[in-house]
């Protein structure tokens, strides 16, 4: 059960003491403070005002077996009485993470047999910009260090992270990005090729990597890296003929192929990676929250046997972090992995509930305030618009919609997140299809709620 708490004084003490992530301040003061979670089971967050929330979400894109896992616990009580911490630095390493290194390489099939651990999917993409530059340094092109990116990815919240990342709005705080970053269109058709079909748009989005790369000298271009999935930008699934098209030109030009898996691998698009999904062998793998359901913090970055060997030429590489190779992280997410594997929740996301939430989303298409639904897996949007035909939004331009319906969809007991004018979702992989359904009615009844206010 959960402790007794008082939620007034937490939220005095939040305003007067905590800075909460990507947040207004002042709107979190004017507001009263935060939500206060409290506790949780299963697909339900509850919060310190007595609701119970179905958490559209999975927390942060990350609690894919859900809340309330005991043996999660346990297992992290029992590392941390037998060995709570130890540190890779000194030509060391402790059993749980050298077994999930293991385990990582064979849901790789092999293929990217060396991982490298972290705290945080900023911390995989820091990891992954240094590796990148000092492969190339030490095969002897050490001019291939332009990483090419998309506008509106997310690659997380460091200085290499954002930089990578395409989120203008992040760009100025920090004055970035670093140089040696380009950024290309993404693949969004609804908002920028409505007007073509899916094969033509993919095609001119897959094409505008070719054109930088060739803007830029293909000899100085170092990678291109992508989220399988588009997952903060909103839910941005590419037309199929993208990625592929997007290999060859990699291979065409040398140039490695990096998928930033933090939210689409461990089963989220319906199979272990975004990239299966996608049809597509990328050269490394940046992984996080789905690696341990978000329990403890820890991610990794895979890695081919390719570059590794090349990697072994040049010394130290020095680079790493405190909590890299964390014991207990590691034992927490291997017995993750274990319960995703004993729960088939790959296959019942590709099977059942992926289909199923595919199917109850386009139930909402006839609502006039609903200009397109998708999903692939347990990922999906919702587009919210003035006018079905154009899809104009609301207000003239974008950005309004997405966050006023959220904020009905919490308060009729679902978290969504608002995404300019759109809502997306992620639920957990424990989703039932009766869930998915009280998900999907509850979105149905916050458009209603919502369309005479945007009108
Ligand atoms: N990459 C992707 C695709 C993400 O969605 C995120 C976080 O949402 C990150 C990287 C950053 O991960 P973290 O917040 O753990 O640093």
């Amino acid at each position: 059960m959960p402790r007794n708490y008082d939620i007034a004084e937490l939220r005095r003490l939040d305003i007067a003491h905590h800075l909460p992530a990507q947040a207004d301040w002042q709107e979190i003061e004017n507001l009263g403070g935060s939500r206060i979670i409290t506790h949780a089971e299963g697909c339900y967050i509850h919060d310190g005002d007595g609701n119970r929330i179905l958490d559209g979400m999975a927390g942060l894109w990350c609690v894919n077996v859900g809340y309330g896992r005991d043996e999660l616990a346990d297992v992290a009580a029992e590392q941390m009485r037998e060995l709570p911490y130890y540190n890779s630095f000194f030509k060391t390493a402790n059993p749980p993470t050298v077994l999930l290194a293991h385990k990582i390489a064979g849901l790789t099939q092999n293929r990217l047999p060396h991982v490298f651990f972290n705290s945080s999917g900023s911390e995989a993409n820091d990891t992954v910009f240094r590796l990148v530059r000092q492969y190339w340094k030490l095969k002897g092109e050490p001019k291939r260090k332009v990483f090419i990116s998309r506008w509106n990815a997310y690659h997380g919240s460091t200085v290499a992270g954002v930089s990578l990342g395409g989120m203008k709005a992040m760009h100025p705080i920090g004055d970035l990005p670093i140089p040696g970053v380009e950024h290309v269109r993404q693949p969004y058709q609804f908002n920028e090729g409505r007007d073509m079909t899916p094969e033509a748009f993919g095609t001119a989005c897959a094409e505008a990597i070719e054109a930088k790369i060739l803007e830029v000298g293909p000899e100085n271009v170092a990678a291109f890296i992508g989220e399988p999935v588009q997952g903060a930008g909103g839910v941005i699934i590419p037309p199929a003929n993208y990625w592929p098209q997007v290999e060859a030109i990699c291979r065409k030009y040398g140039i490695l192929l990096i998928c930033d898996e933090v939210i689409c691998g461990f089963g989220r698009t319906g199979n272990m990676w975004g990239h299966e999904t996608m049809g597509v062998k990328p050269d490394m793998i940046a992984m996080a929250k789905g690696l341990s359901s978000g329990y403890l913090p820890i991610s990794a970055v895979a890695v081919s046997d390719e570059i590794i060997k090349v990697m072994k030429t040049g010394g130290d590489f020095v680079h790493g972090y405190t909590y890299s190779g964390h014991p207990v992280s590691a034992a927490v997410a291997l017995r993750n992995i274990e319960i995703m594997e004993r729960e088939g929740l790959v296959d019942k996301v590709r099977n059942e509930t992926g289909p199923y939430l595919a199917k109850a989303l386009a139930s909402l298409d006839d609502h006039p305030l609903v200009g397109e639904t998708r999903s692939v897996g347990l990922l999906g949007a919702v587009e919210i618009v003035a006018d079905k035909a154009t899809g104009a939004r609301f207000g003239g331009a974008e950005g309004t919609a997405g966050p006023l319906v959220r904020d009905i969809c919490i308060a009729n007991g679902l978290m969504v997140r608002g995404i300019r004018d759109s809502i997306v979702m992620c639920p957990p992989l424990i989703i039932s299809t009766a869930q998915i359904d009280e998900l999907v009615g509850i979105i149905r009844k916050s458009l209603d709620k919502a369309e005479p206010l945007l009108r």
